[in-house]
């Protein structure tokens, strides 16, 4: 492997993958291509060493195949997505337009050019949500499971996973996919939960708790996710999915009062707020196949994961405090769990 196409690298999950990958790969060379909307930061990505950053989006059928051909890329890794839940109610159109259209565009030029691989990063979300009540074997989504997704975010991820697949089986196009649980980590933008209740918190404001305060769902950092994508990116089988999760499920009520608790601050902060439409009770995902087939397990442990996302976010206030008001969606009325 030596050139990897990673589109939204200035996102959050993007960004990180990229730190990774020069950290674990220094050898290889990355172009970093992202269309810069209000969830993408520059900085995140932009001067990095052996980094290219491209200013475009993955729907430039044209655009793409020329870097492509320019660069002579082996790998595309594919985050790029509107990736707001909350958003997706209000513009709907947009995260088709991104999720399934611009997916499509992209494929496009990697099926006239050609690549070694073709790896799409996808959701827990597209298989719908599961009652709080039920545990035990069987209780998590397997690769297997129906897609079930019951919001336009959900429904435009499944659409993107499906032409993915139809590009994999109608052109040979080498594709792998990941579904994976909600990341957590440095450089997630405040609109998601986690980064949303830490800066409202170390700005000693309310942290808005969805009235469905037991809806829970399934965390991983998202340094085990770039581990995770790794793994399949050199030991996975072309044409396979594979879920990606942690088992480790914690409810808003207990991320509020974790982080809350990782700052030194009491409960009173936690406000009520309704419930968005079609809020998903809980996702959880049977990893079963990543861990026995390509050996991925999680490496960081939750509570101590979260501690030092926290300080992160204390830390790097001069990252984070440009980027409140940036999101269309009002911050503090309404949020999203991860993506
Ligand atoms: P993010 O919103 O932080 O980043 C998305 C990036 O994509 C942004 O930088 C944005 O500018 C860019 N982008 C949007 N439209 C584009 C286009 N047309 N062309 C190029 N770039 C474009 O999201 P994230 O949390 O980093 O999620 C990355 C991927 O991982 C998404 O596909 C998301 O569905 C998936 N995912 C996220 C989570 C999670 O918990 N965050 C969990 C599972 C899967």
């Amino acid at each position: 492997m030596s050139t990897v196409l990673v589109t939204g690298a200035a996102g959050f999950i993007g960004s990180n993958f990229v730190r990774y990958w020069r950290a674990e790969h220094p050898g290889d060379r990355v172009v970093a291509l992202d269309a810069l909307t209000y969830a993408g930061v520059r900085e995140n990505v932009e001067g990095l060493d052996g980094v290219e950053f491209v200013h475009g989006s993955i729907g430039n059928t044209e655009l793409v195949e020329h870097l492509l051909r320019a660069h002579g890329v082996d790998v595309v890794v594919n985050f790029a997505a509107e990736s707001h839940n909350s958003l997706a109610i209000l513009r709907p159109g947009d995260f088709f337009a991104t999720n399934v259209m611009g997916t499509q565009g992209l494929l496009e030029a990697v099926r006239r050019v050609g690549v070694g691989r073709f790896h799409h990063i996808s959701t827990c979300e597209v298989y719908g949500d599961l009652p709080l009540d039920v545990d035990g074997p069987g209780a998590a989504f397997t690769e297997d499971s129906p897609y079930r997704p019951r919001t336009p975010y959900n429904a435009a991820k499944a659409g993107g996973d499906h032409v993915v697949r139809a590009y994999g089986l109608t052109y040979d196009v080498p594709v792998t996919i990941t579904n994976c649980a909600n990341n957590y980590g440095p450089f997630q933008f405040p609109e998601k939960v986690i980064p949303l209740f830490t800066t409202r918190a170390l700005a000693g404001e309310a942290l808005p708790l969805y009235a469905s305060t037991k809806n829970r769902r399934e965390w991983l950092h998202v340094d085990d996710h770039a581990r995770a994508i790794d793994a399949v990116l050199h030991h996975g089988t072309v044409g396979e999915t594979y879920n990606v999760g942690s088992g480790v499920e914690v409810d808003v009520e207990g991320v509020a009062d974790t982080i809350l608790g990782a700052l030194g601050l009491g409960p009173e902060l936690k406000t009520i707020v309704p419930d968005r439409p079609s809020h998903d009770r809980r996702y959880l995902l049977d990893a079963t196949k990543l861990r026995s087939e390509l050996g991925w397990a999680p490496q960081v442990e939750w509570t101590e994961g979260i501690a030092a996302t926290v300080g992160w976010y204390r830390a790097n206030e001069a990252w984070w405090r440009p980027l409140i008001g940036r999101s269309p969606v009002v911050e503090g009325a309404d949020q999203s769990w991860g993506g």
